[in-house]
């Protein structure tokens, strides 16, 4: 069991990933899965590596960043509405339409479906990040339910349909799509942080679904500074 203080432990690792990410961000150019991922390989607590969803799906923190809105979410609801330029601005749905985009991940039923299909996204990326070419559109495609023939989509999968309404990874409605499932994160955080002394249990299972929130956030930390992804 983790000895920091959950909210610290939560802190220590936000500030890590800020930092990689600026030691980074010069020379991201449009982020493509793979690189999602690199960005997410921070020095994570080992018993933090592999995270537990609360559907019982095991995940590493880089995994989720990569199919974070990409291939997990809603397309007919972005997280941000594209009418809300600021976040101080009164956008008082965003955070549910977030938890509604991260349930599609991580509160959709374990079945053997759902399992088969993040075995294919996760080998594809694997392969990805191994030769460190993009694997073709219509791969993913087809991975999340589309049909392509000839390179023609017959019916979109989920991940072009997503790609149809992706206003939440372009700044500055990807800050603000941060910052919502940010702060989300924080008070599971937080919440993890009553259990302490009462229920080991429930405190690492709310740690996790922090840690997983915050990946989920990050996948549009980092399209902010993908510089195909600025406007
Ligand atoms: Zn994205």
């Amino acid at each position: 069991m983790c000895s920091l203080d959950p909210s610290r432990l939560f802190l220590l690792k936000a500030a890590s990933l800020d930092d990689k990410i600026h030691q980074d961000c010069i020379h991201i150019s449009p982020l493509e899965g793979f690189e999602h991922a690199e960005t997410g390989k921070i020095k994570m607590n080992e018993e933090l590596k592999i995270l537990t969803l609360p559907n019982g799906v095991k995940i590493k923190f880089e995994e989720i960043i990569a199919l974070a809105g990409d291939y997990y979410g809603l397309p007919n609801q972005p997280i941000i509405d594209p009418a809300f330029k600021d976040i101080d601005q009164e956008d008082s749905g965003r955070h549910q339409r977030f938890r509604d985009a991260y349930n599609t991940l991580a509160r959709t039923p374990k079945t053997d479906e759902l399992q088969n299909e993040l075995d294919k996204l996760l080998a594809t990326l694997q392969k990805e990040i191994e030769t460190g070419v993009t694997v073709d559109a219509s791969t993913w495609d087809e991975i999340t339910g589309g049909v392509w023939v000839a390179g023609v989509p017959l019916k979109l999968g989920r991940m072009m349909q997503l790609a149809e309404t992706n206003y939440d990874h372009f700044l500055p409605n990807a800050k603000n799509a941060y910052l919502t499932g940010h702060q989300l994160a924080i008070d599971k955080a937080r919440e993890a942080g009553n259990y302490s002394e009462d229920d080991k249990d429930e405190q690492k299972r709310l740690l996790h679904e922090a840690f997983s929130l915050e990946a989920f956030s990050c996948h549009f930390l980092t399209d902010s500074f993908a510089s195909g992804h600025i406007r």
